[in-house]
């Protein structure tokens, strides 16, 4: 399977080559998709993890274990319901397909398992009702692998 996740990196762990580990102990292959870490500061990272379901989660609970908080990507993007009038326009913003048109009620879906957090549609949508938080110290989501 495959899986984004959100990493909140305590400043103790920020230098500790931490991913590297999860292809040598636990075969899954990774891609990191967005990532700001300075020395001994918290960071975070969006890391998509590709492997068997048992694997991502043994390579979940590493992380954690090292004091490294993880959470679905999916916890991290929201749209405000309120203030959407389905125009559709990130529909064609959306590089992975993750906001699209329904095709029987017409309406503009939102599909959180193939969203990247990449936050193009955040710019595009012309009320902003579309938001991505990486603030590490905003919220406290737990990892659902
Ligand atoms: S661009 Fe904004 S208002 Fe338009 S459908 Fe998308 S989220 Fe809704
Ligand atoms: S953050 Fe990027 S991937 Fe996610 S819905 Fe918006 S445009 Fe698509």
């Amino acid at each position: 399977m495959t899986r984004i996740y959100h990493l909140s990196y305590p400043k103790e762990n920020s230098e500790q080559p931490v991913i590297c580990q999860l292809v040598k102990h636990y075969d899954v292959e990774f891609n990191i998709l967005k990532a700001e870490i300075l020395p001994q500061r918290d960071g975070y990272l969006v890391l998509k993890l590709k492997g068997l379901k048992e694997n991502i989660r043994a390579a979940i609970d590493y992380l954690k274990s090292l004091g490294v908080r993880v959470e679905r990507i999916a916890g991290r993007v929201h749209r405000d319901e309120k203030k959407c009038f389905q125009c559709g326009a990130c529909t064609g913003i959306c590089p992975v397909g993750a906001l699209y048109i329904e095709q029987t009620s017409m309406q503009v879906g939102f599909d959180p398992e193939k969203c990247t957090a990449c936050g193009l549609c955040v710019t595009g949508c012309p009320v902003r009702a579309m938001e991505v938080s990486f603030d590490p110290a905003t919220e406290e989501h737990e990892a659902t692998a």
